[in-house]
């Protein structure tokens, strides 16, 4: 067990490692938000809607884009940051070899299978995207991909129900208002045109 201050400063390590590795990376919305953005907000969810408190998942919580979109290998991670959490963020890591749609399948199909703190994680990951489909889309997206993203993003949730209700509430309320901006953009735009 780790001491109260051990975790806070494990937790303020993997802020700035994400940091530091991510800072040359935007989010896709129209001002370009710095990456980092994205992470704390996965973790602050993780905290305030999931109620988390186990340091090893909000740390993946953290971390969980680091192998995917940065130049850290797992070898770096788990030396850094123990096993126990790198073996969390390979669970999420998308084989960036395999192609867009087959890698958006492949999550669908693995979402069942994934341990109880990258369900957490993934759930979080989701609700903070979908956050920013409503409130600050990617600016190149059409209606239909933002569509097509909030549709896909239900399908993985729904696959490894059951494992945090708060969570999973909430990221059906956030799935119910997307869908509903969306029905009520086309319907503007049917109108316009
Ligand atoms: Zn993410």
């Amino acid at each position: 067990m780790k001491s109260e201050a051990e975790e806070v400063s494990l937790i303020l390590k993997a802020f700035k490692f994400a940091a530091c590795k991510h800072r040359d990376q935007r989010r896709k919305d129209e001002r370009a938000s710095p990456y980092i953005n994205h992470l704390i907000a996965v973790a602050e969810t993780l905290w305030t809607i999931g109620g988390i408190r186990e340091v090893t998942t909000l740390v993946a919580g953290i971390l969980h884009d680091i192998i995917e979109d940065t130049d850290t290998s797992f070898e770096e991670l788990e030396r850094e940051f123990g096993a126990e959490i790198s073996s969390i963020v390979r669970e999420l890591t998308d084989d960036k070899q395999l192609p867009g749609p087959v890698r958006k399948r492949l999550q669908i199909e693995h979402s069942a299978h994934l341990s109880t703190p990258a369900r957490l994680v993934k759930i979080a990951d989701k609700i903070s995207n979908l956050d920013d489909i409503i409130h600050s889309p990617p600016a190149r997206w059409a209606l239909e991909r933002r569509e097509e993203y909030v549709i896909w993003a239900g399908k993985v949730i729904d696959g490894l129900r059951g494992g945090n209700e708060a969570l999973e509430r909430y990221f059906d309320r956030l799935f119910a208002k997307a869908i509903q901006k969306i029905e009520h953009e086309k319907k503007s735009r049917s109108q316009t045109t």
